[in-house]
This record gives C-alpha cells, structure tokens and sequence, in this order.
C-alpha cells in the first residue's frame, strides 16, 4: 500500500477514540515525510537530535516534531527551539535540561515521562516506585519550562497479545492515578503515548492519546541507509 492509503486507514481506525497518529520517520528521507504531508498529516515523529534538527529545517514550518527516543542532556539545545513534544523523559537530569533549555528560548517544552513496562532490560523508562519518588518530592515544580503531559511507554516486543494487554492496561492505570493524584485532573496532563506498528490495536484499546507508527507507514527502516 501507499503512504497515503496506509495514513487514511490508520485514521479511520484512530477515529472513534480521538487518538493522534505520530508518524515515525527517522531513518527515511524527506522526500518520504513530503509524501504523506501532501496526504495531510502533520505530526512526525524522529529519533535523534541531528537528524530531526536537519528535517525540521528542510521541511514545511507547520509539521509538528515529536521527539520519540532516548534523549541525552546534551542534545536537547538542538531540538529545544521547535520540538513540540518530548516523549520519552526518563531522567530527571534530562527533565532538568530541558527546563534550562526551555528557559533560553523562552518557551515551555511539553514533555512525558517514559514508564518501564517491557520484560527486556535494556529499555529506558521511571519504574512506580521512581516515578511516585519524583512526583512525591515536589521537585518538579523546579522545572517549570519542562511541562509534563502524561505518560509514554514502550511494550515488550512479543505477539503475546495477553501479555501486552497486561503492560498497556498497567499503564493506562498509573496515568489515570497519577492525574489524580498529582496533577490535580489538570487538562495539560492528557497524553498517553503508547502502541507501535505491531501493537497500537491493543494500545487503543486501553486509552493511548498518542500511538508512534512507523514501519507501518513508510516501510522497514535501513539503518545502513541512514
Ligand atoms: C522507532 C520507534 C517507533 C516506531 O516503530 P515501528 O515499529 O516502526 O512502528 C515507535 N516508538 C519509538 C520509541 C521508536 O523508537
């Protein structure tokens, strides 16, 4: 299938619940992220500074960049000027930066905090009892142009399908907690990333705002390529 016709079946499915569709384009040229703009989505996600700085640049003014991967401190002064959601906080030293680098430009950078919720170890992420740590402590108000929208979280790569309904609903449980409890139901706090290519059907189900879909859309990424 096209671009364009992978898009428009992924938003009719998007549809009933409201979720957003962030397009995942790292590794695959503009030509490709021009394509599915012209088809009227808006919203890509990349997931290294350089390579989302030289797309942002090449590209139309009105896409919004997400930052979807892991972040180091000292790449966000590049995505800091324009990046309009940073998905995958799973510091606070990173939660730190990106005030500070909020502060130099003058705006307020929206952020999630990424959750651990894989089996695999070598993924990123606050477990409960960090997170309940940090959001207990106060801290964040420390952070004020670092403003926290909810939660993201990456499955673990299995077909279990039982299994994945277990990590999503999990999930989907500590960010309704958490906006309760700590951020007062305040509206900014509405976002929930959660669902991939391989698993977004069942991220939907349990209430992702936000699902990242790549390969779905643009095909396997080549690394080599890149
Ligand atoms: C690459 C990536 C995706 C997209 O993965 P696909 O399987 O190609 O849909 C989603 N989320 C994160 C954090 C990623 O790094």
């Amino acid at each position: 299938m096209s671009i364009k016709s992978e898009l428009e079946s992924l938003w009719q499915q998007l549809k009933p619940s409201g979720a957003q569709l962030v397009a995942v384009s790292k590794t695959h040229p503009a030509v490709a992220i021009e394509e599915a703009y012209a088809a009227g989505q808006r919203i890509f996600g990349e997931s290294t500074a350089q390579e989302l700085s030289a797309k942002h640049e090449q590209l139309p003014k009105d896409i919004e960049w997400h930052f979807i991967g892991h972040l180091q401190s000292n790449k966000v002064k590049y995505i800091a000027p324009f990046v309009q959601l940073i998905h995958a906080v799973d510091s606070e030293k990173l939660l730190q930066t990106i005030h500070k680098e909020g502060v130099k430009n003058g705006r307020q950078i929206d952020c999630l905090l990424q959750v651990h919720i894989a089996l695999e170890e070598n993924k990123y992420g606050f477990d409960e009892a960090e997170l309940l740590e940090l959001l207990n402590s106060g801290r964040l108000a420390e952070y004020p142009n670092a403003r926290i929208c909810g939660l993201m979280g990456i499955a673990t790569n299995t077909t279990n399908e039982q299994h994945l309904h277990g990590e999503f609903a999990g999930l989907q449980q500590l960010f309704e907690r958490f906006k309760a409890s700590h951020f007062g139901d305040a509206p900014h706090f509405n976002q929930l990333s959660m669902g991939m290519s391989a698993d977004y059907p069942l991220a939907l189900q349990h209430g992702a705002t936000l699902v990242r879909v790549g390969s779905l859309i643009f095909g396997n990424r080549s690394y080599a390529q890149a």
